[in-house]
């Protein structure tokens, strides 16, 4: 069953196209995150979904009925939808109860909304909130208006969730926190969502599926782990951190680069290959095991990242011996002595060849 259906959406502002023949769908109980850089039209996907813009080309169902086409336009309050947006919009003159039963709309002593009350003050005190339920939005840190945002979207139990960047404004440590909560929340209520994210962690994190939109199009949609280990092209690997990154001829089948000899896939002889190696794909360790070809290199500088330590070597390249630096990662804490040196080996898990129309040679 389908939740909500986006099919053939092409929106443009003042002439500007945004979307260029947007199709997706999310099923009942699915969590799906759209993923992309800015400015590439995801808000707009939300506010066409939500009723806040008018369809200009294709249609939007919702439960498998139309709601929006170039005719028809349902008013963004007769569509059933949840909005969280990344100012959380609280108002201000309302007490945090009165926030979170806000949508629950008239007939305020009827037994649904007896029971949505209920619901309200029950998750209140899962969250430790219980002693804000009357203070006004004002006096609550990000993390604690978050929590009121959510549970106000929630509250009229809609069987669709639209989420824009909404951890955006909260600290590393409580994103990481809401991110549970949150995630963990809307699949207990069995809400189908949609969450705007630029960040590829965080689509990993939350999302059953990601779509990976590029430019007002859909470049790839997935599971979390294939859109991170079978990007198809050099922007989508590149939406998961820096990558090192090498342009080389290919050469009976097979492109040399600077870290090693790697496939060219269906790339032909000569074509320009650029090979993205994350750094996670290159990993430092001690010890005579050998590695095939002699890599061995200084360590420039290291870092302790909590989960990982991120390494940067210089070494030789296996192109033509010149000096080059690169970026490699090993899990827990790793801080070799600046200028000693380590050997390393790459892990063809986390190359990737792309060929130039694949994006390879873009920044
Ligand atoms: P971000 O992550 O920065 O929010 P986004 O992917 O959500 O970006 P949108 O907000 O959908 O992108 O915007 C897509 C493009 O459409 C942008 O260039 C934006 O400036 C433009 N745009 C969005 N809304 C309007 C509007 N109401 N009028 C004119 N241009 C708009």
């Amino acid at each position: 069953m389908t939740a909500l259906a986006y099919r053939d959406i092409v929106h443009g502002f003042d002439g500007r196209p945004v979307l260029d023949g947007v199709s997706l769908q999310v099923r009942q109980g699915e969590f799906v995150c759209l993923l992309g850089p800015s400015g590439c039209g995801k808000t707009t996907l939300l506010r066409l979904a939500a009723g806040l813009e008018i369809v200009q080309s294709g249609s939007i169902s919702l439960d498998e009925h139309v709601v929006a086409s170039k005719q028809l336009h349902v008013p963004p309050e007769q569509r059933s939808i949840g909005l969280m947006f990344q100012d959380y919009a609280l108002f201000p003159h309302l007490t945090v109860m009165e926030n979170i039963l806000f949508g629950l709309g008239q007939g305020e002593r009827s037994a649904i909304n007896k029971g949505r009350a209920i619901w309200a003050r029950n998750m209140l005190a899962r969250f430790g909130l219980t002693k804000l339920a009357d203070h006004y939005p004002g006096t609550l840190s990000g993390g604690e208006q978050q929590r009121v945002a959510l549970l106000r979207a929630l509250a009229p139990n809609p069987p669709v969730l639209l989420l824009d960047e909404p951890f955006s404004s909260l600290d590393a440590a409580r994103r990481i926190e809401m991110r549970e909560e949150t995630a963990k929340l809307i699949r207990e209520a069995g809400t189908s969502a949609i969450m705007v994210t630029h960040d590829g962690e965080e689509a990993m994190f939350m999302a059953d599926r990601i779509k990976v939109m590029n430019k007002g199009r859909i470049v790839q949609s997935g599971k979390p782990e294939d859109i991170y280990l079978k990007p198809k092209s050099a922007f989508v690997a590149s939406l998961f951190g820096h990558a090192n990154r090498f342009c080389e001829t290919v050469n009976k089948g097979y492109v040399q680069t600077p870290l090693g000899r790697f496939k060219a896939g269906d790339l032909s002889e000569g074509a320009t290959a650029c090979v993205f190696i994350r750094p996670e794909g290159v990993i430092p360790f001690e010890g005579d095991e050998e590695t095939g070809e002699a890599r061995n290199a200084e360590v420039v500088s290291s870092h302790y990242l909590g989960i990982a330590s991120h390494v940067h070597l210089r070494g030789k390249s296996l192109v033509d011996g010149a000096s080059i630096t690169f970026h490699a990662q090993r899990s827990g804490r790793y801080l070799p002595r600046i200028g000693s040196r380590t050997n390393y080996r790459v892990d063809p898990a986390h190359v990737f060849v792309f060929g130039k129309e694949d994006g390879g040679e873009q920044e």
